[in-house]
């Protein structure tokens, strides 16, 4: 029972209470190790009403003086921090409500104090009162201006020391059901209810609850709250305050029964403690003579481990303790994914690289990973590397989508005018489906890419009235001929009709070039994950890699050019089937209103193969029936019709495999390949140096991060 433990002047004895030596030893370890911040350690928080005792009670089981009595009553949350260090001080801050004003921010962190130790900061505690009173603008008759009765900032006192044990001790406003006229009003009422919460929700807090025995226990709000909040009940404490105050012998036995579970029974049970009273001289309040009350009845009869502060400073250090215990797995497993993260990042520096040899092996040996991700992309291979489950390394895959697309606006929208159908002429309606045109494409990740992306992807449809086009082209440059189309009529058609390719091949080459560019500069990351040297060889490669792409674009151009400049000409026969079939179409279709049906009595009517016929005599005026011009344009519509579709075939081809594939993929001045083995070996000293050669920052990185993996080794082997 009665405690031998004396107050000393940090309030702990040198054999640490609340914590066991065993875990203080291992967060220690950990702390030399910088794990520090990582670990979430549990902190004891006293609720209960206004008065019932607790900051009192604080105070007893720690020996920090906390501010106490009524006038003195807590308007706003304490918290008590210990902290192991080599110096021993006293630091005194408030921590802003996390609302609060930027200016209310500013003028609250620029509080702070530090004391020497205990003694001075009782000593100066009611000065220092004074001044967070004023800071939070708190309302007290030193402060009468001050807006709050109640504030949600934090008094923080951190107190250091070589012999501190990281314990957190939080004393927070009692929660009052009356309220003062002209001093509480509702929303206080509301905001300490809810700064109750936040504490005793928190899993890592062990709540005291405080109850003054000489008050009805079935008065008391904050049990209903605690077990609202540990529904469990594994971190709920009674702690019951004032027991020199009953007088009754009832009321006695009425606190009697509550601490030997006979009423209203805890999980955890009720402790009885005895604090300093307000009329007690600091003197004769020793805690020892104080607790000589429970030698006396009925007291003396309840069992020793549930009186006197002793009993509940050994209950606190073994659920201080299972808390702690609980939070160490869930260290260890932060602990070793921050180990993978770490081990991550140090590869990805690569090894230590001085001297150019190592220099040189460093980056080639990028450039060659490089390479067979450039081999496994051409080759479509996505299986050979993870890298590619990035949709955007699937380069091949891309450049397809973009070619159908390519295709697709080349057959929908490429010719000025809309060419007049032929029934039976087929394939017109063949690209009828998929998308009308390029969307819209955002390469604004890519500045270097400039010029060589379009700005504008869309493209507009073909327009109607091509008949009445066609008839001023005849008119406009009829030469001597003898046929009615003109070599040079056709070739002046087909250069209106072929206005659009131009736009239409700048935007397909600039979706493929952006398709290769980011190929490039991911495939890139990948392979070199040092976001230093990977910004290096991207920007040595750049200059050369536009100009690739510009050769591409280029090519492409050249091609816009030949077919849409040139005189037209095929020797693909699809050209000359088209147009015989195009003719006997239109001279069957001319004939379809001459043909006569064999009389049903005619022998050959037996023969179902013979029984239409057209007259010749009808043939030859359905040929006659044409006007000269109106003859010669269906003639240059239909070559032009029939010339336009093989040229355009022609033309899609060979952008993909002149511009596209041999300019940007496989041919030998690829993109793809620029960044070799080759590539490294032709690099000067210098130049190597410049890229893969360690500055002071990657060799402090390191550094660092081998620090890091090393802590974190180690700590997880202390836990
Ligand atoms: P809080 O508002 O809950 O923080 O209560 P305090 O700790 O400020 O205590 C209110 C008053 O009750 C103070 O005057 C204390 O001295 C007094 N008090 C607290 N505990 C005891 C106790 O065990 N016995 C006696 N006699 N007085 C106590
Ligand atoms: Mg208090």
């Amino acid at each position: 029972m009665g405690s031998t433990f004396k107050e000393q002047e940090s309030g702990f004895t040198d054999e640490n209470i609340l914590i066991s030596h065993d875990r203080l030893f291992k967060i220690d370890q950990l702390r030399t190790r910088n794990i520090g911040k990582y670990l979430p350690l549990p902190q004891l928080v006293a609720v209960g009403d206004q008065s019932s005792g607790k900051s009192s009670l604080l105070e007893t089981v720690t020996g920090i003086p906390f501010p106490r009595g009524q006038e003195l009553c807590t308007r706003y949350a304490t918290q008590i921090t210990h902290r192991r260090d080599n110096d021993s001080f006293i630091a005194v801050s408030i921590i802003p409500k996390p609302w609060a004003s930027a200016e209310h921010k500013e003028s609250v962190e620029a509080y702070s104090r530090q004391m020497n130790d205990t003694a001075q900061l009782q000593a100066e505690f009611p000065a220092i009162l004074d001044e967070v009173n004023i800071c939070m603008g708190i309302r007290t008759p030193r402060n009468p201006t001050g807006q709050y009765t109640f504030s949600e900032d934090v008094l923080k006192i951190e107190k250091c020391g070589p012999n501190e044990d990281y314990l957190t001790v939080i004393d927070v406003p009692g929660i009052f059901r009356t309220m003062t006229e002209g001093i509480t009003t509702e929303n206080d009422k509301a905001m300490v209810r809810n700064m109750v919460i936040e504490y005793i929700k928190d899993p890592r807090t062990i709540i005291l609850a405080v109850l003054p025995a000489n008050v009805d226990v079935a008065t008391q709000e904050i049990l209903a709250l605690a077990e609202q909040y540990d529904k469990a009940g594994e971190r709920t404490l009674g702690v019951l305050t004032k027991p020199d105050l009953l007088k009754e012998r009832s009321a006695k036995a009425s606190v009697c029964a509550l601490v030997l579970g006979n009423r209203k029974p805890l999980n955890l049970g009720y402790y009885i403690v005895r604090n300093r009273g307000g009329d007690d001289d600091e003197d004769d309040s020793e805690l020892s003579n104080r607790e000589d009350l429970f030698r006396q009845h009925p007291w003396c009869n309840l069992p020793d481990e549930r009186v006197g502060v002793g009993a509940l400073r050994v209950r606190l250090r073994d659920l201080l303790g299972e808390i702690t215990d609980q939070a160490f797995p869930i260290i260890r497993t932060e602990l070793r994914d921050m180990l993978v993260e770490s081990k991550a990042q140090l590869d990805a520096l690569g090894a230590s690289r001085k001297t150019s040899g190592e220099q040189r092996q460093y980056l080639a040996a990028i450039a060659a990973k490089f390479q067979e991700l450039v081999r496994a992309a051409l080759d479509a291979d996505y299986s050979r590397s993870k890298a590619f489950k990035d949709g955007e390394l699937r380069l091949i895959t891309a450049i397809v989508s973009a070619t159908e697309c390519f295709d697709l606006t080349f057959k929908r929208l490429s010719s000025t005018y809309l060419f007049v159908k032929q029934e039976g002429l087929g394939e017109d309606d063949e690209a009828l489906e998929g998308p009308a045109s390029f969307t819209n494409v955002d390469s604004s990740a890519y500045p270097e890419l400039g010029d060589l992306m379009v700005k504008d992807w869309s493209t507009k449809p073909p327009m109607n009235g091509i008949m009445g086009w066609l008839e001023t082209i005849h008119r406009d440059s009829r030469g001597i001929t003898l046929g009615n189309v003109s070599p040079a009529m056709l070739a002046s058609a087909f250069r209106g009709q072929s206005i659009k390719w131009e736009t239409i091949t700048k935007q397909y080459l600039s979706l493929t070039i952006l398709a290769v560019h980011k190929f490039i500069i991911k495939a890139l990351y990948n392979v070199c994950r040092c976001p230093i040297v990977h910004q290096r060889i991207a920007g040595s490669l750049v200059s050369e890699l536009i100009s690739s792409y510009e050769k591409a674009m280029k090519q492409a151009m050249l091609l816009v050019e030949v077919e849409t400049q040139r005189k037209p000409y095929t020797l693909n026969h699809y050209f000359n089937d088209n147009m015989q079939k195009t003719r006997a179409l239109k001279m069957k279709n001319q004939l379809m209103p001459h043909v006569e049906s064999i009389a049903m009595d005619h022998p050959l009517r037996e023969n179902p193969e013979v029984c239409q016929y057209v007259r010749p005599e009808k043939i030859l005026s359905v040929v006659e029936n044409k006007g000269n011009a109106e003859y010669a344009r269906e003639e240059i519509h239909d070559t032009l019709r029939a010339y336009y579709k093989v040229a355009a075939k022609r033309f899609v081809d060979y952008v993909y495999y002149l511009a596209v594939d041999h300019c940007l993929l496989s041919g030998p001045d690829s993109p793809l390949l620029l960044f070799s083995e080759k590539w490294v070996l032709g690099l000067d000293d210098r130049k190597l140096a410049s890229i893969a050669g360690e500055n002071q920052q990657i060799t402090d990185r390191r550094a660092k991060l081998e620090k890091k993996v090393r802590d974190l080794k180690e700590a997880i082997e202390i836990l």
